[in-house]
């Protein structure tokens, strides 16, 4: 079998047309949402992403800006600061960028954005719709791995799911959002595979995700035949770009299978311009 391949930036242009349609509603009340990235010191990568992000907003409509903080700059000070933009009008969406300094207890400064801005699902209170099973802003990545694996049309009712790694961005509410669906979703982590088990879970499994950060950790003879194989991983190998499963022997096995680059990334990248007018909605509809 030779895998239908999952071509990220296809779906991305179907959520986008929604967002454009969102986004003349919005202007019709005199609304423009407008994202803040809150960044902390220099990375080279983070400001590559960033920058990318500015041009997606900036394409559709949407207005954004960059605060870069010093990289001295105390907890208390980034907590301070996001609650600035929390009270400030003007301001739809904030995102904060990623690693903070060493020391800055992240989940702690996350929790400070207000919930009806926090365009990227990180604060608790969103985090505890997905619970709930109504995810009003839930993480952009979980939600992309959702997006492609409707995209097949496959039911997931008493699929068997296997999710590999369990962050709190993508990991754990992946596995949420498709239990919601009646998947039988088991989620496997360093435990897994320092227990020496992550071959026979990964072997069970009629849809994989994958989202670690290790180049290839999962090759294509483990892959059960037919699977839906979503792989969000991005690593560098040599000068190329390779996600966390082995691509060419997956595709043999695999029904359904995103590549990388080219799969989960864009539809990523949508779903943060729909989070950010979905905050700006919630936020006209509270004045
Ligand atoms: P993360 O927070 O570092 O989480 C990685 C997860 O993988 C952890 O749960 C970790 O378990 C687990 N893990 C590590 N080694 C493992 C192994 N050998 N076997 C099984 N599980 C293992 O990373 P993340 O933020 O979820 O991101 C994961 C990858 O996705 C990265 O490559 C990142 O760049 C990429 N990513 C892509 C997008 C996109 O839009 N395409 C968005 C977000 C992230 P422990 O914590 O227990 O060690």
């Amino acid at each position: 079998m030779s895998a239908q391949i999952l071509m990220g930036k296809e779906i991305a242009e179907k959520i986008k047309q929604d967002v454009r349609k969102n986004l003349e509603d919005l202007k019709t009340k005199g609304i423009t949402p407008k994202l803040v990235a809150v960044q902390v010191g220099e990375n080279p990568s983070s400001a590559v992403y960033l920058n990318a992000q500015k041009k997606s907003c900036q394409a559709i409509g949407i207005n954004h800006e960059v605060k870069n903080l010093d990289k001295n700059i105390s907890e208390s000070e980034i907590i301070h600061f996001i609650q600035q933009l929390n009270e400030n009008k003007d301001i739809t969406g904030i995102i904060l960028q990623l690693p903070l300094p060493q020391g800055v207890d992240v989940r702690k400064v996350q929790s400070t954005i207000a919930p009806e801005k926090d365009v990227e699902g990180v604060n608790p209170a969103n985090l505890g719709w997905i619970v709930y099973g109504k995810p009003v802003l839930a993480p952009c990545t979980a939600l992309a791995v959702k997006e492609l694996i409707d995209s097949t049309g496959v039911d997931l009712y008493g699929k068997e799911v296997v999710m590999v790694g369990h962050s709190d961005i993508v990991g754990k509410p992946v596995s949420l959002l498709l239990v919601d669906k009646f998947a039988t979703v088991s989620i496997c982590h360093i435990g897994t595979s320092e227990k020496g088990m992550l071959e026979t879970h990964v072997k069970m499994a009629e849809v994989l995700v994958v989202a670690v950060g290790k180049a290839h950790l999962i090759k294509g003879d483990i892959i059960k035949e037919g699977a839906i194989v979503i792989d969000v991983g991005i690593n560098k190998l040599g000068d190329k770009i390779v996600g966390d499963v082995e691509f060419e022997t997956a595709k043999e096995k695999a029904s359904w299978i995103t590549p990388v680059p080219g799969g989960v990334g864009p539809v990523t990248t949508a779903i943060l311009l729909r989070n950010t007018v979905i905050a700006a909605k919630i936020l006209s509809q509270k004045v």
